[in-house]
């Protein structure tokens, strides 16, 4: 599906009127506050203009006015309403001739009580419009972001950085997360948090996970041969699945063509899908995870316990790793019973037999803790940020986590090492 494209399809069929309103207040909204600034000044000049030359306010009642008044009102709010109509009143009433011809001046009373009226309507057009002006930049915001992504991919300014996921008694490596990162030229790299709304919205996330998804393969099949290089074990590299992907009936086709033109092995590639995206109707989402795993992936439920208790649909679901949230893990220390939580979790994951990972381990009390709860997987600032391509390939060509990874953090915290040929590769 191309960008935009589902913006069209879910957009109601508009009469051409409405088009015309949206589409005018969309680029009023739209307009930077010089561009605004400058439209008042340009509408109140031009309105001027025009009732001077077409014989003055005798020949023509200066409604043009409304038009700078209305605008100010929508793109600035009430004051800026007020002061432009201020403005308009002095314009077409001091300033303006009854009669250009004749040069005759005209009364007060005349242009007081236009003015009158350019305050009213142009605050009460403020009050109208504002409630739904945050919805309105919302979707404007969100349509900008969703074009700026779309010439981000084409310019090659998107790209992965990999997480390192480790055995907890070892710090030896267990595998790599693959996440989005944005190299904005003005603003620098950019996570996902700031662009995966949009992308989400506009339909975008589509293409985003197809190039994370194939960039995540060309790596795998990379690190596998250096891994067997150094005769270790290749890392797996798991990619995060969007609810836009995960609905879409051509997602199994697609997922199939890039492990084959990557030439990745199914089973050293894991897809993380949130416990949140599963809930709506288990059947469906066994279905669907069901023809994924037919690729020969493995699946990962991502941000458990993310303020959902599915724990009986877990048993529905044909997966092979659960992710523990970092919610969780933060309450842990320090209070007994969100440590037997993370311990009845543990305890779950075995009787499911699942592979268990915790996420977002900051801290050693909290390795500590994991520890004592029967965990051997964590991922988390405390072993390594999200790294680089480059520093994965020495993490699995010298063994030692580059300095990159954190420089804050102690040195003796920061080992990371080769895959663990003989740890059971879960
Ligand atoms: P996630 O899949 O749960 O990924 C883990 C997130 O937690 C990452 O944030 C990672 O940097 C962060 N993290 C890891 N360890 C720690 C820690 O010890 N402390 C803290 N505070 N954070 C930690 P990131 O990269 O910002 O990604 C956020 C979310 O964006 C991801 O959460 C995932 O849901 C989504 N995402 C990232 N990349 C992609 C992608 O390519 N496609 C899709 N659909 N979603 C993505
Ligand atoms: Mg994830
Ligand atoms: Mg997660």
């Amino acid at each position: 599906m191309r960008f935009g494209q589902r913006e069209a399809e879910v957009l109601p069929r508009w009469r051409a009127g409405d088009r015309f309103a949206s589409s005018t207040l969309s680029s009023t909204l739209a307009a930077s506050p010089i561009a605004g600034v400058s439209a008042i000044l340009a509408g109140l000049a031009a309105s001027w203009i025009a009732t001077y030359l077409l014989g003055g306010a005798r020949q023509v009642v200066p409604h043009f006015y409304y038009v700078p008044i209305l605008f100010a009102a929508v793109r600035f709010g009430p004051v800026a309403a007020l002061v432009t109509a201020l403005a308009s009143g002095v314009l077409a009433g001091p300033l303006t001739y009854l009669d250009v011809a004749g040069q005759t001046p005209q009364e007060t009373a005349r242009w007081v009580t236009r003015t009158v009226f350019f305050t009213t309507i142009g605050v009460a057009m403020a009050a109208l419009v504002r409630p739904s002006l945050p919805s309105i930049g919302a979707g404007i915001r969100h349509r900008r972001d969703a074009r700026a992504l779309r010439e981000a991919l084409a310019a090659g300014e998107l790209f992965v950085r990999y997480q390192p996921i480790v055995w907890l008694n070892s710090g030896r490596l267990h595998s790599v997360e693959a996440l989005v990162r944005w190299n904005h030229p003005q603003r620098g790299e950019l996570g996902p948090g700031e662009f995966l709304d949009a992308a989400e919205a506009s339909g975008a996330i589509r293409d985003l996970d197809a190039f994370v998804f194939e960039q995540a393969c060309r790596q795998a099949v990379r690190w596998k041969g250096l891994a067997e290089h150094r005769g270790a074990a290749p890392p797996r590299v798991t990619v995060n699945l969007s609810r836009a992907n995960l609905e879409a009936p051509d997602l199994i086709g697609q997922l199939r063509d890039t492990l084959q033109s990557t030439g990745a092995d199914p089973s050293q590639i894991c897809l993380e899908v949130t416990e949140s995206l599963l809930i709506d109707d288990l059947e469906v989402s066994a279905a669907r995870l069901a023809g994924l795993k037919s690729l020969g992936v493995r699946l990962a439920i991502d941000d458990f316990g993310n303020g959902y208790s599915s724990l009986s649909a877990l048993d529905h679901f044909p997966i092979d790793v659960l992710k523990v949230d970092r919610a969780f893990l933060r309450r842990a220390t320090g209070s007994t019973d969100a440590s037997n939580l993370i311990g009845g979790i543990a305890l779950l994951a075995r009787s499911l037999d699942v592979t268990l990972i915790a996420e977002g381990v900051e801290t050693l009390d909290q390795r500590d803790a994991l520890i004592y709860t029967g965990y051997e997987i964590a991922q988390g600032f405390l072993y390594a940020r999200p790294l680089l391509t480059d520093d994965i390939d020495e993490l699995i060509d010298t063994g030692h986590i580059p300095e990159t990874a954190d420089p804050t953090r102690p040195r003796r915290h920061t080992s990371v090492l080769l895959p663990d040929a003989h740890s059971p590769h879960q």
